[in-house]
């Protein structure tokens, strides 16, 4: 398999944005999903095709305000989250595939096909060049390698298997 690396993200997010309106003065009301009274306040925030006022549009967890933190929510179970709390609830921790040491939930990590890495353990197996952003880098035997360890592996059949 060969890829592109990507820049590091976390596994699985999934994450809402929030927008701040302005009320126009002559349209109706409407009604905030959180407390459903009538939103009278100069600003409306909306996230999930929902209205909300700011101070009902709150983090299950922490109680923080949610347009104030971010523009972004995170939503599970019918759970209304930041992103810390999200994470820290429902971050899965994986395996390096290259250290085979945990990664917990906060921390970034690289994919590559349905291996995650640290951000330092994504070099080339053989000759530990880092990837930039771009970068091709090729999957063999399930290790990471830069494309001149590749074409050699190739060149020299079984090469990468001894190394192994
Ligand atoms: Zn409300
Ligand atoms: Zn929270
Ligand atoms: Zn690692
Ligand atoms: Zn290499």
């Amino acid at each position: 398999m060969r890829g592109f690396s990507h820049p590091p993200m976390h596994r699985g997010e999934k994450s809402f944005g929030i927008q701040m309106l302005s009320v126009q003065p002559d349209t109706k009301p409407k009604g905030c999903a959180g407390c459903n009274r009538k939103i009278k306040d100069r600003y409306l925030l909306k996230a999930l095709d929902k209205y909300w006022h700011e101070d009902c549009l709150k983090c299950a967890c922490c109680d923080c305000r949610l347009g104030e933190v971010g523009s972004t929510l995170y939503t599970k179970a019918n759970l209304i989250l930041c992103r810390r709390d999200y994470l820290r609830l429902f971050g899965v921790t994986g395996n390096c595939a290259a250290c085979s040491k945990l990664i917990p939930a906060f921390e970034m990590v690289m994919r590559a096909k349905d291996n995650v890495y640290h951000l330092d353990c994504f070099a080339c197996q053989l000759c530990n060049q880092r990837f930039c952003v771009g970068d091709k880098f090729f999957l063999k035997n399930n290790m990471i390698l830069c494309q001149t360890d590749y074409e050699e592996g190739l060149m020299k059949e079984g090469y990468v298997a001894q190394v192994r």
